[in-house]
């Protein structure tokens, strides 16, 4: 099942993908109960919008085996975790803006995974239950300023730099899904999630002993080697298995 949010005739609403470009309308919530309509649109006629609203993004950093030998970086021991802002995120083909503030912009393509339900000490067994689904991510980074800053607020925090979408997809194994980054069309990352250091069940366990997880929340666990830099006019897309692919523009910000 693939969930998705968009706007059509300047509504919110919310759908299940059918056929690959079908949508059809549904009513009430996702994360509870929900009664599909006879309404159907295709996708070229309703625009796309973030699948959720979480109260908070938690990214993890450092979180693929092969990403720590290409960065010569030891094996952490427990996920390093830091917060992007729900006012960053954007939807599949809305405009990445590269900050005046940057000069080193980066994409990283991520499986993002959506709490389903209210969550707080749970066990990594009690985890897969309390998952809606899982959606693409590019955890967008003004590099420069990451390594300047000793706190990765800025660096990850500017509007648009949480593309997320385009779908929620349930059912998957997350622990083993192809992830591939594409810029203008050219491959750049291309990896497992079966390569991640701390696999999703752990990740959420971990998170929640540290705070309460809420219907929506965002978690994204980091990204594969091939990271690289963004400039104005890219076309950047994330593919996921089992998900389908995020696209956005890179724009600079206006004067
Ligand atoms: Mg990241």
């Amino acid at each position: 099942m693939k969930y998705i949010r968009f706007l059509k005739d300047e509504k919110i609403k919310y759908g299940l993908l059918e056929k690959d470009n079908i949508v059809r309308e549904i009513i009430g919530d996702i994360f509870n109960n929900y009664k599909t309509t006879e309404k159907v649109y295709s996708l070229s006629e309703i625009s796309f919008l973030p699948p959720c609203i979480p109260s908070k993004i938690i990214a993890v950093g450092l979180n693929y085996f092969d990403h720590a030998n290409e960065l010569q970086m030891k094996i952490p021991d427990e996920p390093l975790i830091f917060m992007k802002p729900p006012s960053a995120l954007i939807a599949h083909n809305d405009n990445i803006i590269y900050p005046k503030m940057s000069k080193q912009l980066d994409y990283e393509a991520e499986l993002a995974v959506i709490i389903k339900n209210r969550i707080k000490d749970i066990e990594p067994e009690d985890v897969l239950v309390n998952i809606l689904g899982y959606t693409c991510f590019n955890d967008v980074t003004a590099r420069d300023l990451q390594k300047k800053d000793e706190q990765w607020t800025r660096a990850k925090s500017f509007d648009t730099f949480a593309p997320v979408g385009p779908f929620i997809s349930t059912e998957l194994n997350p622990d083993n899904l192809e992830i591939r980054l594409y810029k203008n069309g050219q491959l750049m990352q291309d990896s497992s999630t079966s390569n991640m250091i701390f696999k999703v069940d752990k990740i959420v366990s971990y998170i929640s002993k540290i705070m309460t997880l809420f219907p929506g929340d965002i978690i994204a666990t980091g990204t594969p080697p091939g990271v690289g830099q963004l400039k104005a006019g890219d076309i950047v897309e994330v593919e996921i298995e089992g998900i389908g692919v995020l696209k956005n523009k890179v724009i600079l910000e206006k004067e």
